[in-house]
């Protein structure tokens, strides 16, 4: 198949019908990052950004787009901060990946580990835990991964000057993120978990606002993009990945090959009630109008069973 170029086509995005080559799959891929950072103003002059970088596709591409657009430009500062937890045979070898990239972009880049921060790795606390499930009560392996990451990450981001720390989060992490905190019934994390705005509280307590320019680009288009760009990242899944996200997120992509575009529909969701959250609105309701046709309540000018009389008589 062709791109609307004329060129031959290395993807074709389901949820517009559309085709892309790779020149234009690339530029429009760039294109859209950009906009998300102009219209959200994730960057402003004078900010000092940590790009958390784990040496997987999408915080490699998260640096390599960074580097990209704000390497030329003096008011603002670029670096990477990789938090190693201490996963053998799987973050040993994305930090080399991670080290390689951020040398071949020129960015300065820090790495800090579970064992100096906690005095243990990973791998440590969960010989001492015993393997999933965790008797603990505390969670298994990536609750308590992810709570030492976020604490590292913010930490040492802040110690080292940075006025914001980038993630690679993308659309797919974002709507399981938002299913998962609906399913916990955890309105609390729901509210927090887009922390592109802080919250007063969160700015006093020394919450380093986050920045995900990837958070409405699916997964699957980062892994394209990184390939096709030949940005240096490791494929390896970590041996501890368990829970309930891995669940969710084999849901949503059976949905998503079912109904495309589902994703987009439950992180838009999510974007709506927040920015109504914020400002303290209701969601809006739509008027409700009398049918042209039949005269009972109606959010159209002509009532769906009116519509769908009137298409069946045709
Ligand atoms: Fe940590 Fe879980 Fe991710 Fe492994 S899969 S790095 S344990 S959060
Ligand atoms: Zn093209």
């Amino acid at each position: 198949m062709k791109c609307s170029c004329g060129k031959e086509a290395v993807y074709y995005r389901r949820n517009e019908g559309n085709f892309y080559c790779k020149a234009c799959f690339c530029d429009q891929f760039e294109k859209k990052v950009k906009k998300h950072i102009r219209q959200g103003n994730l960057v402003a002059p004078g900010d000092a950004i940590a790009v958390a970088l784990s040496g997987g596709k999408d915080s490699s591409t998260a640096l390599y787009l960074m580097a990209k657009t704000f390497s030329k430009r003096k008011d603002v500062r670029i670096f990477a901060l990789t938090i190693d937890e201490g996963i053998k045979g799987y973050r040993n070898r994305s930090l080399e990946n991670a080290k390689a990239l951020a040398k071949s972009l020129g960015v300065e880049h820090h790495v800090v580990s579970f064992k100096r921060v906690f005095g243990m790795s990973l791998d440590g606390i969960i010989r001492k835990l015993g393997r999933t499930p965790l008797k603990s009560g505390l969670g298994g392996a990536c609750t308590w991964c992810g709570v030492f990451r976020r604490y590292a990450l913010n930490k040492s981001a802040r110690e080292l000057g940075a006025t914001k720390v980038c993630t690679g989060h993308n659309l797919d992490d974002e709507a399981q993120t938002f299913l998962i905190n609906c399913l916990k019934g955890d309105t609390n994390k729901l509210f927090r978990s887009n922390s592109q705005i802080p919250s007063r509280k969160q700015q006093k307590t020394g919450f380093v606002q986050r920045i995900k320019p990837l958070r409405l680009i699916p997964e699957k288009e980062i892994a394209l993009y990184a390939m096709l760009g030949g940005i240096n990242n490791y494929w390896g899944e970590c041996p501890y990945a368990s829970g309930m996200r891995f669940e969710v997120r084999d849901f949503l992509n059976t949905l998503e090959t079912n109904h495309p575009g589902i994703k987009f529909g439950l992180v838009e969701a999510f974007d709506s009630i927040l920015s109504h959250a914020a400002a303290g609105k209701n969601v809006e309701e739509s008027e409700i109008l009398a049918c042209e046709s039949c005269g009972e309540p109606s959010s159209s000018k002509k009532c769906k069973a009116c519509t769908l009389v009137d298409f069946i008589r045709k």
